[in-house]
This record gives structure tokens, C-alpha cells and sequence, in this order.
């Protein structure tokens, strides 16, 4: 017989049970009511008893239930210590991609597209995307391509700075001689030879038609006169001068000194075989002081330039016999005074010139 706690105690005569410890036949949990039971040890008599649910013990934290991705929610909740029950549920939202910098795949350059691209560190997606072509990059001035020279015209044109490419080509005119205000020596002139000049262009030396000049021999520039042989009454003495650029040595001839003795007067030779004596007038006692020899010449040439043979005799004599003469043949004879004193030698003028035909 089994009776519940709350039933009929007032029908039953108060004999009262005696029951034992109660015993947990079914625990309670978060949720669902337990049962306990105790037996009666007179009459055995069992009397049961629901437990109440002793409802949640909810952790401090949530739990991540599901983690986010970059694209997709996740999910977190507090969860019970003792059970599966879960509760304040709350939305993780997507984190979003990640993404790095731009690294460059392909370089634009003035006329064609790049691309580029970047990843994200957390799942790898990669975006692309193109690079513009940059356009050209236009230098403000032109750049000479050809420089114009004095006949032929240049070029020139606007340049990018970054590729090979040109626009707004143009030529430059050509520029035309430029010729110098001051002549060039081709040739230098010397003492003796004449030198030329000429107008030359300032760029590229081209020589202008017509401009050559002469550049006049400068002729020697002497130094003074010096005597290497001095003159004499009997020689010519001679003397040099030196140019002093060139060098070169010029020669002359010194006059013989005039004749300083007294005249000695030749009077007609008289001729013979192969012989001839030659005869002039005796010299004055005075003038005989003066002088030394009496000097003969005599010669087949009348000018006595060949031939030429010459004999003294004393100065007080007024003849000499001259031999070995060739016969038949016309000789002319002419006579002087002599005289040598320390180096230098006086003569007089020579005579007049006798013909002699020797026999
Ligand atoms: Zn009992
Ligand atoms: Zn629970
Ligand atoms: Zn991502
Ligand atoms: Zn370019
Ligand atoms: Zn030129
Ligand atoms: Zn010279």
C-alpha cells in the first residue's frame, strides 16, 4: 500500500510509521524534477517524494561556439557547467579580409596596362586589378637628335622621359660659316720665302674662298758688319754680317785701301830676244826714303787678271830685265812702289800699262 504525504493522514489512526533515512532514487537535474524514497521499518510501508529541478550554473564566460571567418558570422554563448543548455547566444560578426599591400605583377609602362594584386594574410583570397598605362612623360624642352653644323641642318624634338619615343620633330637650320675676324698663318714667312694666311670658319675651319694672302718675306735682319779680313793697299779685305733669325751669313768685300806711296813713271820698254827690259823714270832721293822695292808686273792679259808675273828691283834703280819671255808675243808690263812696314804693306798706284813684243 502505497499513500502519498498529502493524502489521507487524517483517516489513518495515528499509529504513525517509522520510517528510515531517505534514499535518492532518481536525481534531480538543471531541468527535470528527482525522486526520494523512504521506507517504513515497522510496516514497510514506502513513502516517495519528488526533488525539485535545481536549474542552471551558468559559466562566468562565453564560449565561442563558432569561430568567424573573414566572410562568415560566428556564433558565442554561456554555456551551463552541468549540462548542454546554452544561453545569451550572441552573433560574432565576419572579421573581413585581411588584406596586405599592392605588390605590382607587371609593371604599366607609357603605353600599356600593369596589374597588381594583394592577399589576405588570413584565408589567401587575392584581389587584381589593373594598372593604367602611365602615358608618356613629355620633356619640357626638345632634345637635339642632330646638332646643325655650318652646311648641313639638325634636328630636334620633344623627348619622354621615360621611353624611346619622340614627337614634335624640327629641324634646325643649318648655321652657316663663321668666319674669323683674324686670318690664320698657314705658312709662316721666312727671311727669304714669302708665307700665307688665310681666313678660316671659327667652327669648322673650312677656309674661306678667296682669302688667301701672301704674308711677305720678312727679309734678314742683320747684325752689324764684321771685318774677317781687313783690307789692304795690295787686297781686298772682306766682312760678314749675320741675320739674326735665320743665321745666315752674308759676305763682302772690303775695298783695298788707296795707294799712300809716290807714283813711279814708266817710260817705253825696250825689247829683245825673248827678253825685254823694262824702264821708267828713277825715283827722287826724297821719295826714295819712302819706299822699299820697285815692284814690275807683267802679263800676255792686258787686264792682268791671268798669268800674272811679278820681279822687283831696288828702288834706286830705274830698269829691269825681264827673260824667258815667250817670242813674238805682246806683253804688258806695268811697274810700283813697295813697301812693307810692321803687317801692313804700302804700294803706289801702278803705272800706266807698256806693250812689249819680245823678239
Ligand atoms: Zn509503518
Ligand atoms: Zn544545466
Ligand atoms: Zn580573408
Ligand atoms: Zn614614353
Ligand atoms: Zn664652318
Ligand atoms: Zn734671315
Amino acid at each position: 500500500m502505497v499513500t502519498t504525504r498529502t493524502g489521507s493522514r487524517t483517516a489513518i489512526p495515528a499509529l504513525g510509521h517509522t520510517f528510515g533515512e531517505w534514499a535518492e532514487i532518481t536525481p534531480s537535474t538543471c531541468e527535470n524534477e528527482g525522486l526520494r524514497q523512504h521506507t517504513c521499518e515497522v510496516c514497510g510501508t514506502i513513502e516517495s517524494e519528488n526533488l525539485d529541478p535545481h536549474g542552471h550554473d551558468w559559466e562566468n564566460d562565453f564560449t565561442v561556439d563558432l569561430e568567424a571567418t573573414c566572410t562568415q558570422d560566428g556564433s558565442q554563448s554561456i554555456h551551463c557547467k552541468n549540462c548542454n543548455a546554452v544561453t545569451d547566444s550572441q552573433v560574432i560578426p565576419a572579421t573581413g579580409h585581411s588584406y596586405g599591400d599592392w605588390s605590382t605583377t607587371k609593371e604599366a609602362s607609357c603605353d600599356t596596362t600593369g596589374s597588381r594584386e594583394k592577399v589576405c594574410s588570413a584565408c589567401g583570397d587575392t584581389i587584381a586589378e589593373e594598372i593604367p598605362a602611365l602615358g608618356h612623360a613629355w620633356n619640357e624642352n626638345p632634345t637635339i637628335d642632330k646638332a646643325a653644323t655650318c652646311t648641313d641642318s639638325g634636328s630636334q624634338s620633344i623627348h619622354c622621359a621615360r621611353c624611346d619615343s619622340t614627337k614634335d620633330n624640327e629641324t634646325i637650320p643649318l648655321l652657316g660659316h663663321d668666319w674669323s675676324s683674324t686670318p690664320t698663318v698657314e705658312k709662316v714667312a721666312t727671311c727669304i720665302e714669302d708665307g700665307t694666311e688665310s681666313t678660316h670658319c671659327t667652327r669648322c675651319d673650312v677656309v674661306k674662298e678667296g682669302s688667301e694672302q701672301v704674308i711677305p718675306k720678312t727679309g734678314h735682319k742683320y747684325g752689324a758688319w764684321k771685318t774677317t779680313k781687313a783690307a789692304t793697299e795690295i787686297a781686298a779685305g772682306q766682312k760678314t754680317r749675320t741675320c739674326s733669325v735665320c743665321g745666315h751669313a752674308e759676305k763682302q768685300t772690303i775695298a783695298m785701301l788707296k795707294p799712300t806711296l809716290p807714283a813711279v813713271k814708266i817710260t817705253t820698254p825696250i825689247a829683245a830676244k825673248k827678253a825685254a827690259t823694262i824702264k821708267w823714270k828713277k825715283v827722287s832721293k826724297a821719295n826714295q826714303k819712302k819706299i822699299a822695292t820697285i815692284q814690275i808686273q807683267y802679263s800676255l792679259d792686258k787686264t792682268f787678271k791671268t798669268g800674272v808675273k811679278t820681279v822687283t828691283a831696288k828702288r834706286t834703280a830705274a830698269s829691269k830685265k825681264i827673260t824667258k819671255l815667250k817670242s813674238k808675243k805682246t806683253y804688258y808690263v806695268r811697274v810700283r812702289a813697295y813697301k812693307k812696314s810692321g803687317g801692313a804693306v804700302h804700294v803706289s798706284k801702278w803705272s800706266a800699262v807698256k806693250k812689249v813684243k819680245a823678239k
